[in-house]
């Protein structure tokens, strides 16, 4: 595989609903400069470890290691700051707002879990810089007083992803990025992707296989909560569990 450093980590992941198993014996490792995607069915557990990994649920047993410190027990707050963040699925801009305010209220949120307007929105002028900057350098740096819900879908997740980016993580997980999006779209993300990584881990569960064969590093196959193939790509697509099981052939 690869040397490069583990930046987090799982090992024995277990989360069980009542009776039901929904994550089992799952063991990942992300690493820097590296997009590793999770990939598998729906009901594979896909969004149950993002939530085990983020804090936002908490394993039934096994743990849980970001940059080093076992975070098992830590919550999503601290975990966030510590530089885990999460993008979701469902956009989480702010229609209303300019395509900087919604930089440059991230900004002002370390962290970045609960939005609280500590200051006014005139206050934060002292941090235009830093998000035109931050937007430029995903390409948005035309956009700047457009309102976030005139931007098309694809720059619409752009601007997500910048929002993330301002609570500068150094591992980013991604939930289905290409979602709904036509080739030019995906494209334009999976540049931005690239980019993105080239100075942080990135982990993101992506449905799109032939955005994960072009972008990603690393592929963890999940089924029924348990890790049924991990590799690069190739290897992932060869594997004959893997071909029936996810690939239907
Ligand atoms: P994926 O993201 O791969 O589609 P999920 O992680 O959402 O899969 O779900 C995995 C399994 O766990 C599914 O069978 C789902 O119904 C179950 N599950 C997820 N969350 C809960 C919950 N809060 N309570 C009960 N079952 C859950």
């Amino acid at each position: 595989m690869t040397d490069a450093q583990v930046v987090l980590s799982c090992r024995s992941l277990r989360r069980d609903f009542g009776g039901f198993t929904a994550v089992n014996n799952v063991d990942l490792d992300v690493r820097h400069a590296q997009i590793h995607a999770l990939i598998g069915p729906n009901g594979a557990g896909k969004t149950t470890v993002f939530n085990l990994l983020t804090k936002f649920l908490q394993p039934t047993s096994g743990t849980v290691t970001l940059l080093g410190e076992d975070i098992t027990k830590t919550d999503p707050a601290r975990v966030a700051r510590m530089g885990l963040v999460r993008s979701f699925q469902i956009s989480a801009v702010f229609p209303h707002l300019s395509v900087l305010d919604n930089v440059r209220v991230a900004l002002q949120r370390p962290g970045g879990l609960a939005t609280q307007f500590w200051r006014p929105l005139t206050s934060l002028n002292a941090l235009n810089a830093k998000a035109a900057e931050l937007l430029e350098s995903v390409g948005l740096g035309g956009d700047l007083a457009t309102v976030a819900a005139d931007l098309s879908y694809g720059r619409k997740r752009v601007l997500e992803i910048a929002t993330t980016l301002a609570l500068e993580p150094k591992v980013l997980l991604l939930d289905e990025p290409m979602a709904g999006m036509g080739q030019e779209d995906v494209t334009v993300i999976a540049d931005l992707i690239r980019e993105v990584a080239r100075s942080r881990a990135v982990l993101m569960v992506e449905h799109n296989l032939s955005v994960v064969a072009d972008l990603c590093h690393e592929v963890t196959v999940l089924q029924r909560g348990e890790i049924l193939a991990a590799g690069d790509y190739a290897t992932v697509s060869r594997d004959p569990q893997v071909r029936v099981a996810y690939m239907g052939t």
